[in-house]
This record gives structure tokens, sequence and C-alpha cells, in this order.
């Protein structure tokens, strides 16, 4: 899955650092490292982190799931 902090919303509050320490990081005071291409396994830990966030900074994408899905859906019409 793919993530995007949009820094200049970001006003370091870290409650995504709270919730999915493995993903984000605060380096000092108020600035935010993350990791853009966090594991599938941390994806509750991400969503909610983004729910979280109070200015709505943290964009998640999740390209990998949408094929998955289509796949899934088109197995179960041949059924
Ligand atoms: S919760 Fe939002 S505002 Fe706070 S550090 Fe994370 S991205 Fe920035």
């Amino acid at each position: 899955m793919r993530l995007v902090v949009d820094l200049n919303r970001c006003q370091g509050y870290a409650q995504c650092a709270f919730l999915a320490p493995d993903v984000f990081a605060m380096h000092g005071e108020e600035s935010l490292l993350y990791n853009p291409h966090a594991e599938a396994a941390q994806r509750e830990q991400v969503l909610r982190a983004a729910t979280a966030c109070p200015v709505r900074a943290i964009l998640v994408e999740d390209p990998d799931d949408a094929p998955d899905r289509v796949e899934e859906e088109g197995l179960s019409g041949v059924r």
C-alpha cells in the first residue's frame, strides 16, 4: 500500500506516530518521517492513524487491493 502525508498540512501532533509507530515517527518536535510504502499487514494501523490525524494530512492509496477484489468477484461469478 502507498501513503502520502501532506507535510504542508501536518502540524506535528504525532497522533500517527502513536497509533502506527512502525510507519510514522517524529523527528524532533515537528518534523515527521514515514514509510510511504507501508506493508499490507500495517494497513489497520495506517488507516487508524489517517482517521485520527486532526488535520487529515494522511492520504492512503491502495492500488494493490483493487485488482484482487475484482478477481475474487470474477471467480465467484464463474462458480
Ligand atoms: S497525526 Fe497528522 S498532523 Fe499529526 S504528525 Fe501525523 S500527519 Fe502530522
